[in-house]
């Protein structure tokens, strides 16, 4: 048994829905399940969907579901014929029509909750997969489609769900049998509550729907299908020359996913761990290329890979209190945790506690909450950088060679993580490109 996970970009058209088949084709001697994201920018395009919904424009929404209409179907029309076009064409039109009459009922309402906005973001995948399956039947593939929504249990934290595992696990483990030939199509990123209310499990969610079908069913392995060779040196947006990671530890590649590396969603590596299942990230333009597998433990030593993330905000609470006093720091953690929000970095001086978040919904109270415990100031704009790898410390010229490569750069903040596998930097946000293209040059060039 094998996942094998397609990203927008491997299902962008009826090209690359066939090279996907192509790929899982390839490992059919055994059972393979196959994930899919939305076509490329549908999901960003039913965002906008929602947006217009919720303004009232009527026209701009429909105009934008009529153009994804246009879209699946010519896509149905390039590779499908007959009973199976027929079908396909059947069954979007369908989703069409539903997806059609919540967009009227959400402009007409000018409402979008996040459960009405999971309702309708889940239409991409929907819409990929039925292409998909009704292509897997004509080229006479012995295809099963199988929704999400039924198998995904989730809690109702909509846009942001979260698994509930144990029902998930039996609900996967009955639909899905290990039977040579049998491909199975699922959608990513889709789920629904115990009571059935359409849910999603945030942005790049399908990558962690893969492992969860991965663990559920014991895969012998996990692949993540993209349109890079696997996890790079670095974003190979930002530098060209950045290289393929052969091997990487789960640790460093969730550490990596967690400090903004887009290439797999944060939540990817849990499932995988806990069943010890090797995970791998590949090219679909380029199958037979170089790719990233990711295991629990992983040659070599020393920095592996550099993200970073913007957006982040910085806080700083000072007080003369903290000198000697127990229980200031809990005192400054429960206010976040009253307010819901995570603390990504922390560092600590004798008399000042300095702390990044990245969701800034409660800043003001947040704020207001602090200032009961010190001064506190606040800087917006910045970004963290994150250097990972394995025993970082052991080489005593690294940190050297990290600062004296950013060295005009005003770094904000330093912290090691606790799984002493990183180490990130607070730096302006407009410096976060120059910084990680210094940091490359210096480790990897
Ligand atoms: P998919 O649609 O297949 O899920 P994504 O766009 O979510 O693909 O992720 C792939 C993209 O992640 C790449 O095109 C690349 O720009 C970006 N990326 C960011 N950091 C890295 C990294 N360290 N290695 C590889 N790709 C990265
Ligand atoms: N289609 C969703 C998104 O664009 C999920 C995914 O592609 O992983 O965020
Ligand atoms: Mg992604």
């Amino acid at each position: 048994m094998i996942v094998m996970k397609f990203g927008g970009t491997s299902v962008q058209n009826a090209h690359f829905m066939d090279k996907a088949l192509d790929i899982a084709q390839v490992r059919l001697s055994g059972t393979v399940v196959l994930v899919s994201s939305a076509m490329s920018k549908i999901t960003d395009s039913l965002i906008a969907i929602t947006n217009a919904a919720e303004a009232g424009d009527e026209e701009t929404a429909m105009s934008l579901v009529e153009a994804m209409q246009e879209r699946h179907i010519s896509t149905a029309r390039d590779f499908l014929t007959g009973e199976n076009l027929e079908e396909c064409e059947k069954s979007l039109i369908t989703r069409f029509t539903r997806l059609s009459s919540l967009v009227k009922g959400l402009t007409l309402l000018r409402e979008c909750s996040d459960r009405s906005r999971d309702a309708l973001m889940a239409f991409g995948e929907l819409f990929s997969t039925t292409l998909l399956y009704y292509r897997a039947l004509e080229r006479g593939m012995d295809a099963i489609f199988l929704d999400s929504r039924q198998m995904v249990i989730t809690d109702g934290n909509f846009t942001e769900a979260y698994p509930i595992f144990e029902l998930t696990n039996k609900r996967i483990r009955e639909a899905v049998e290990v039977k040579p030939g049998r491909l199975y199509i699922a959608q990513g990123f889709i789920g629904s509550t115990e009571e059935g209310a359409t849910t999603t499990l945030g942005r790049g969610g399908s990558d962690f729907t893969a492992t969860i079908y991965g663990a559920a069913l014991d895969a012998e392995e996990v692949q993540i299908w993209t349109d890079v060779n696997g996890i790079m040196t670095t974003d190979p947006r930002i530098v060209k020359n950045a290289i393929t990671v052969p091997r990487i530890t789960y640790d460093e590649a969730a550490e990596l996913a967690y400090f903004g590396a887009k290439v797999v969603h944060p939540s990817t590596i849990r499932p995988a761990v806990l069943e010890k299942i090797p995970v791998s990230v590949r090219n679909t333009a380029d199958a037979a290329g170089i790719c990233t597998t990711i295991t629990e433990e992983a040659p070599g030593e020393g920095i592996r890979a550099i993200a970073g993330k913007k957006n982040i905000t910085l806080i700083n609470v000072t007080s003369s209190k903290m000198l000697n006093a127990y229980g200031f720091l809990s005192a400054i953690f429960r206010v976040f945790e009253h307010h819901e929000t995570s603390v990504d970095l922390v560092a600590t001086s004798e008399v000042t506690v300095s702390m990044t978040i990245e969701n800034t919904d409660s800043i003001d109270m947040i704020v207001k909450d602090l200032e009961a415990l010190g001064d506190v100031k606040v800087e917006t704009d910045k970004a963290i950088i994150c250097l990972v790898g394995l025993n970082l410390w052991r080489d005593s010229a690294f940190t050297a060679r990290v600062f004296s490569s950013i060295q005009d750069i005003p770094v904000r903040m330093i912290s090691l993580g606790s799984s002493d596998i990183n180490l990130s930097l607070v730096v302006p946000q407009d410096m976060i490109e120059e910084s990680i293209l210094r940091l490359h040059g210096e480790f990897f060039s």
